[in-house]
């Protein structure tokens, strides 16, 4: 075993001495170090510095109650987070996720995930993740803005414009977004640097509700070109039906490409003629109803229950827009079936690590969350910069600035796989990318 080998090893033991409970944190940290070995091969200081074990600690973790009161007068408890994981490059940045698996755990996989993903949008953001076990669906706008106000009353003590930026994820939208902000601005003046993905009468950047659904296809579209192909004519599987998907979606038919199913935690649609994103649009942001009704709404379109990953048919480009772990291994070998050439991830972590490992074995080429969902935070960044300077760009302004950031990242990805000797395995690319700037930060700011 080299040295290297031998001080990731030691890292990963104490990652598991620490918190050997934290399953989804573990995940996301050994498939990031299992990638920096030549990294740590052509730069020993990395490993006098102990730089790995220092960026596998968060620098701060929050916890905190938050109460509220639900319709009915009963008075509820949650909890929330922020964990402030890494400063080195920017103020900590990234978003909130109110859904009731979030714990620990998953707060700091997403933190963690998030220094490397900023680092890669070459913006000078830092690495950060928050949110709370409460679940907002089925809850009235008035429990849900109760919630957020008692969030914020907490969460403000910590944040700031130039300190920590928080904006949206799982459960937290425009809605969550405008009822965080007022709370923010009530307790501290008026701050509206403070989050982002804010509504466009208050601060916010055309693009930004687009901005991850429309990155992960300008990625796609970069990874196919460097193989000399293209996606026009190609069948697209997509899972989920948030924001992610629902503009992931429109993005791809704009491409040339057939999006041939969408879905939520019961099921999913398949509809061969193309989902049309604006009745998913309609369905999820304008009335908050189940995927199920795309069926009803769409005669070419059936409904069935269950993952859209267990669901046989033939296609080319994988887009799990979903969340964390939604595809298993037997799922990807079903991809490998039925003739997937290409997986790129919107959602954080939604393959486990033996899909991935499969996608690389068997040659089909695998775009990581880190690199391929960076279009959201990235827009994020592009409206702090416009809240700084007290400006709004127009939409295809920052369109332009989300295409180059996009296939920029693809490209400093594909950088690394060739300085690196890596061939086409644009994680590990997009692993050292994003890491030798976090690092390189680090060592310059001393211990
Ligand atoms: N939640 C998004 C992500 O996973 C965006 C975070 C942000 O805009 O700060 O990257």
């Amino acid at each position: 075993m080299s040295q290297a080998q031998d001080y990731i090893h030691q890292v990963k033991d104490v990652v598991l001495q620490r918190d050997p409970e934290q399953k989804e944190f573990q995940e996301a940290v050994f498939e990031v170090l299992d990638t920096l070995t030549p990294v740590l091969e052509k730069h020993p200081e990395y490993i006098a510095q102990n730089i790995l074990e220092r960026l596998v600690e968060p620098e701060r973790a929050i916890q905190f109650r938050v109460p509220w009161q639900d319709d009915q007068g009963n008075w509820q408890v949650n909890r929330g987070y922020r964990v402030q994981f890494n400063s080195a490059i920017g103020p900590y940045k990234g978003g909130l996720r109110f859904h009731p698996t979030v714990n620990l755990s998953v707060v700091k996989f997403l933190g963690f995930e998030q220094i490397l993903k900023n680092s890669l949008t070459t913006l000078p953001i830092g690495g950060a993740k928050g949110g709370s076990d409460f679940d907002p669906k089925g809850k009235s706008d008035g429990e849900v803005m109760r919630f957020c106000q008692s969030f914020m009353t907490e969460l403000q003590r910590h944040i700031g414009p130039d300190i920590d930026v928080p904006a949206g994820d799982i459960g937290v939208g425009g809605r969550e977004i405008g009822y965080l902000y007022g709370q923010y601005k009530r307790l501290n003046f008026s701050q509206n640097g403070v989050l982002t993905g804010k509504g466009m009468t208050y601060g916010g950047s055309k693009i930004r509700t687009e901005a991850t659904g429309f990155g992960l296809l300008y990625y796609v579209k970069a990874l196919l070109e460097a193989q000399g192909d293209s996606l026009n004519g190609k069948k697209v599987k997509i899972s989920g039906s948030g924001n992610v998907a629902t503009y992931a979606t429109q993005k791809a038919a704009e491409l040339g490409a057939t999006v041939i199913t969408v879905s939520d935690s019961d099921g999913f649609v398949y509809d061969p003629k193309g989902i049309d994103y604006k009745i998913v649009q309609d369905i999820k942001e304008g009335y908050r109803g189940r995927i199920k009704e795309y069926a009803e709404r769409q005669e070419s379109a059936t409904y069935h229950e269950g993952s859209v990953w267990d669901f046989d048919v033939a296609y080319d480009v994988a887009l799990p827009c979903a969340t964390q772990n939604e595809i298993s291994l037997d799922e990807a070998k079903m991809m490998q079936k039925d003739g997937v050439k290409y997986v790129a991830e919107g959602a954080n972590m939604p393959s486990v690590p033996e899909a991935i490992d499969f996608y690389h074995e068997h040659g089909i080429l695998f775009g990581p969350a880190k690199a391929a969902n960076a279009g959201g935070v990235a827009v994020s960044a592009l409206e702090m910069s416009q809240n700084s300077e007290r400006l709004a760009w127009t939409a295809s302004e920052v369109d332009n600035k989300l295409k180059e950031i996009m296939t920029n990242i693809f490209k400093a990805s594909e950088k690394a796989c060739e300085v690196y000797d890596l061939g086409k395995n644009y994680q590990a690319g997009a692993n050292i990318a994003g890491f030798e700037k976090v690092a390189t930060a680090m060592t310059a700011q001393g211990l």
